[in-house]
This record gives structure tokens, C-alpha cells and sequence, in this order.
């Protein structure tokens, strides 16, 4: 079977809209548009009911109840509700996060924010997996800790966290607990209940629903969690976050989660398979290659591994029809490697060399292989041309730490465009 070009192995960037969830969305622009806010005619009514279906899709996808679903813009916007929120409802009894180094910038940069207006933050340092443990956590808190936010699953390495360790730590301790699920969700299992989380954001378009929208769940009792309003208005979702929603958006994301739990499953087997092939093949026709992130506790769409000796921007440029995300991102100085890799202790060297492949639910047998054969055909080339890997090829050991740091200069323009700057 032919294999359509280019191939997309980015789905932990954002993913396709799958066509079934696309088909329950197009009613609600055309046919039933109403404001869902509009208590007096059918229109709201039928927008209305659309919505709280689709709430009730999310819920029980979580183990939650309906009511405990707050939907937002995406997972960003549930962050800051979740982090800000929390932060200022509940600043009288403390003003102390735990958070650790390897979050999403949503989470980052409002804990940077709170600490800007009063709040201490402790920034756990992952170990070389990627994994905080319940008892760094443990170690951490002070009787000034309100909140504790950690991922559920790492979007550049996909190292799963122990959430459900770490929610019971939470709840023994009284201190209210928010994880960001964005890339947990659908793809290994969550029960907000068994694991004892208070909080936690997730979006539309990592679930192949569409972008632009995702929820907050906000616990209800035991305890029941109050936040500070980010998004003052007419008072939607309870009081809880103002604006008209995304009534297609909404009706997408419920559709999305209901499909995504339902086939997490075989899902998960049938991605880990590939994502398993795909790195055994890499690491069979490859020396000095190191996989990054958790060797089992990992989600199984994601592979991120670095390539020594070869710049992983160089590279994608190599492989221009296989869309995947390295490990840099190039600001206007400087090339910098990514400050998960950095955070849990791989080499700068090795980090402008990785590769994040994340996997998803179009993509077939055929485009790994495509892939695999590419990329090594690739790696190779490039490192025909590197000194320091033939070198370290003659004296057999591995050598990375005798690599060069990797100037952005001498970069070509091809690679700057293709980055979108
Ligand atoms: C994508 C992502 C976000 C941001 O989600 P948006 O809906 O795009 O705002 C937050 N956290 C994680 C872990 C993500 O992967």
C-alpha cells in the first residue's frame, strides 16, 4: 500500500478531527445555532441540550458528574482557571504551590505570574525518567501549601506521573490537587475519584475533537473546590466562566471524549505496538541513540529519542515529508535545547539532536515504516558528515560527552521559514 505524503507523526501537537465527531458538530452551526444561553425559545433549548450532552460525555469519561464540568477556550484557559483560581480563592490559608520543571508553559507561566503577585513556588525536579515521585511532593509541602499542580502525562517525553499516589498525599494533607490531563487524557485511563484529583484541564484538539475548546473539572464535594473567577460576564457555566459558548466546539469535545474512552483501549495497544516497532527498528540500524523519557511508564503514542552527532533540525529538514517536533526551538540568538530534556538531565548535545514521534489514531503500519526507513537513511547521511562521529565510531565508546555545542548560526533560511519564524 502507497503511503500518501507528507506523513503526520506530530498528534501531540494537535490531532485531525475525527470525521464522527465532525458530523456531530455540523448541526449546531447551520441548523441548531442557538445561544445556549437563551432560556425562552427552542433555539437556546435545542443549543442547550447539545451542551449538557455533551458534558455528560466528558463526566463520564472522568469519572465526574456533569455538574463538575466547566467547559473553556482549551486546555490553556483551564490551567490558568484551575492555578489563579485556586491561588486566590484559598490565599488566606496559604500562599505555597508545588509544581515541578518539566510542566506545560500554561502551567509554568502562571505559576511564574503567581509568583510575580506574592505566592512561593517549588519547582520539583524531575529524575532522569522525568518522574516526580509522591514523596518529593511529600517532602515539599509546608503547612503554607494550598495547591499542588503536577501533569498526568508529559506532552515532549510522554512520562506518566503517579497521579493517583499523589492525589491520596493531596487529600491526606488537605490541599487541593490539579492536574493537567491534556495529553492523559483518552489515552491511558482517569478516574478523577480513584485518584483523588481536585482539578484538571484538558482540551478538544489533542482528542481529535476540534481546537479551541476543552473543560476544567472543578470537584464538588469532598471537598468542594471554589476557584476565583478568571472571565467576568454574563455568568455562564455557573458563575464559574463567563462568555457564549462554542456550542459546535463543545458538542465536538464531547463527542471526541466519548469516542476517545471508548476505544482508549485497543487504541493504546495498537499505537504502543507501533510506536514499540518503530523504536526497536531506529535502535537496530543506529548506534548512539538514547530514547528520552520513561521506558514503560510512558504514553504509548509517543516515542522522543536524540540521535548523536546529527542536529535534529537539520534533521527534519532531511525528512520534510515526515512532520515531527525536535528538540530546540530556535529563538532569535540562540538555539535552545528543550527545557524538558534539560530538566531531566540529557546533555544539550543530545538534546538538539532528539526527535519527538507521536503517534495517533490515522496513523498505519505502512507511514512507520516509511518513517523508520527515512529517518535512518537520513541519520546516517548526516553523520557522513560529522568528524566527532567518526571519531567516536574508531574508539567504540560513546562519546557524547566530547560533542560541541551547536551554534544557530549557519542555519539556512529553508529552516527558519519551515519553523514558522
Ligand atoms: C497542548 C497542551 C496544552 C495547551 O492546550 P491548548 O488547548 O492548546 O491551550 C496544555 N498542556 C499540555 C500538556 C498540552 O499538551
Amino acid at each position: 500500500m502507497a503511503v500518501n505524503l507528507p506523513i503526520y507523526l506530530d498528534n501531540n501537537a494537535t490531532t485531525r478531527t475525527d470525521p464522527r465527531v465532525l458530523e456531530a458538530m455540523l448541526p449546531y452551526f447551520c441548523e441548531d445555532f442557538g445561544n445556549a444561553a437563551s432560556r425562552n425559545h427552542p433555539f437556546g433549548w435545542r443549543a442547550e441540550a447539545a451542551v449538557e450532552k455533551a458534558r455528560e460525555q466528558v463526566a463520564l469519561a472522568l469519572g465526574a458528574s456533569a455538574k463538575e464540568i466547566v467547559f473553556t477556550s482549551g486546555a490553556t484557559e483551564s490551567d490558568n482557571l484551575a492555578i489563579k483560581g485556586a491561588a486566590e480563592m484559598y490565599k488566606d490559608k496559604g500562599r505555597h504551590i508545588i509544581t515541578c520543571a518539566t510542566e506545560h508553559k500554561a502551567v509554568l507561566d502562571t505559576c511564574k505570574y503567581l509568583e510575580e503577585t506574592g505566592y512561593t513556588m517549588t519547582y520539583l525536579k524531575p529524575d532522569r525518567f522525568g518522574v516526580v515521585s509522591a514523596e518529593q511532593v511529600a517532602q515539599a509541602i509546608t503547612d503554607q501549601t494550598i495547591l499542588i499542580t503536577l501533569m498526568a502525562a508529559n506532552n515532549e517525553i510522554g512520562t506518566i506521573h503517579p497521579i493517583a499516589q499523589i492525589g491520596q498525599l493531596a487529600k491526606a494533607r488537605g490541599i487541593i490537587f490539579h492536574t493537567d490531563a491534556t495529553q492523559a487524557f483518552c489515552k491511558i485511563p482517569l478516574n478523577v475519584e480513584q485518584m483523588g484529583i481536585d482539578l484538571l484541564s484538558l482540551s478538544g484538539h489533542k482528542i481529535y475533537g476540534p481546537k479551541g475548546v476543552g473543560a476544567l473539572y472543578v470537584r464538588r464535594r469532598s471537598p468542594r473546590v471554589r476557584l476565583a473567577i478568571q472571565m467576568h460576564g454574563g455568568g455562564h457555566e455557573n458563575g464559574r466562566r463567563s462568555g457564549t459558548l462554542n456550542v459546535p466546539g463543545v458538542v465536538g469535545l464531547g463527542a471526541a471524549a466519548q469516542i476517545g474512552s471508548a476505544e482508549m483501549d485497543a487504541e493504546g495497544r495498537r499505537l504502543g505496538q507501533l510506536r514499540d516497532y518503530l523504536q526497536r527498528a531506529l535502535e537496530k540500524e543506529l548506534d548512539h541513540v538514547v530514547v528520552n523519557g520513561h521506558p514503560t511508564s510512558r504514553l504509548p503514542n509517543t516515542l522522543n529519542i536524540s540521535f548523536a552527532y546529527v542536529e535534529g533540525e537539520s534533521l527534519m529538514m532531511k525528512v520534510k515529508d515526515i512532520a515531527v517536533s525536535s528538540g530546540s526551538a530556535c529563538t532569535s540568538a540562540s538555539l535552545e535545547p528543550s527545557f524538558v530534556l534539560k530538566a531531566i538531565g540529557v546533555s544539550d548535545e543530545l538534546a538538539h539532536g532528539s526527535i519527538r514521534f507521536s503517534l495517533g489514531r490515522f496513523t498505519t503500519q505502512e507511514e512507520i515504516d516509511y518513517a523508520a526507513e527515512h529517518v535512518i537513511r537520513a541519520v546516517r547521511q548526516l553523520r557522513e558528515l560529522s568528524p566527532l562521529y567518526e571519531t567516536a565510531r574508531e574508539q567504540g565508546g560513546n562519546g557524547e560527552a566530547n560533542l560541541p555545542p551547536l551554534p544557530c548560526k549557519g542555519r539556512s533560511e529553508e529552516t527558519e521559514r519551515a519553523k514558522g519564524f
